[in-house]
């Protein structure tokens, strides 16, 4: 105890906070994977493909085009902290699943939905926050359509020994700051419809945002590496 040998920690600047108007700064040793500028760390993912990102970029902010996929990052991430500024199209249309829906699937698999949850009813494993299929947010923290939300998240890679799943994957979730998922243990990657299981996948892996057929924008994206279990 109060060991004046002991390590200490390396500082990190914690950045700024975003307005309604503008994102604020990342921490100084976040990887930026969208500065509001363009499309460089991106990919599609479309029916299996890898083509060149397409989504409308603008005012600092990217927007999802209907009819086209997923994007996804060229870098590749394992535990992650995780800073998401989102927001679904002001002018609401359709209803449940079909109103502002995205996501950001963690390493391209486990998906925490994007939806424009506010005075919109849909299944409480399908709101925004919810981990998609397996469990509903611990609230509805939803701002307006058209506002700026974010997601802060924690993610803990899962482990495979060879076939074996060693250690399950983790996720701490909080929307516009309040808690909706502490330490919460994953089932599996996202499934439609049906209870996920574990397939054992590389220790890194890029992070996508759907393309679910919505206009949701995005901006301020970025990533803090961890290694939380140095396995
Ligand atoms: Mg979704």
């Amino acid at each position: 105890m109060h060991d004046d040998s002991r390590p200490r920690p390396r500082i990190v600047s914690p950045g700024t906070a975003s307005t309604p108007a503008s994102p604020g700064q990342p921490p100084s040793d976040a990887t930026v994977l969208f500065d509001g500028k363009d499309l460089a760390n991106w990919e599609q993912r479309r029916r299996g493909e890898t083509l060149p990102p397409v989504w409308k970029v603008e005012n600092g902010y990217m927007e999802v085009v209907p009819g086209t996929g997923g994007h996804i990052t060229k870098q590749r991430f394992g535990d992650v902290q995780l800073h998401i500024e989102w927001a679904t199209p002001a002018q609401p249309s359709g209803n449940s699943q079909a109103r502002g829906n995205s996501g950001v699937l963690i390493m391209g698999l486990y998906e925490v939905q994007i939806l424009d949850s506010y005075d919109n009813i849909s299944y409480a494993d399908g709101q925004a926050g919810a981990i998609y299929g397996q469990f509903p947010p611990l609230v509805n923290a939803a701002r307006k359509p058209g506002e700026w939300q974010t997601y802060d998240i924690i993610f803990e890679a899962p482990r495979f020994d060879g076939d074996e799943l060693a250690r399950p994957a983790f996720a701490t979730v909080l929307h516009n700051g309040v808690l909706l998922h502490h330490h919460r243990e994953l089932l599996g990657p996202m499934r439609h419809r049906r209870v996920s299981e574990y397939v054992p996948h590389e220790p890194e892996l890029g992070l996508l945002l759907q393309g679910h057929g919505n206009p949701v924008r995005y901006r301020k994206i970025w990533a803090r590496r961890l290694d939380l279990h140095h396995s």
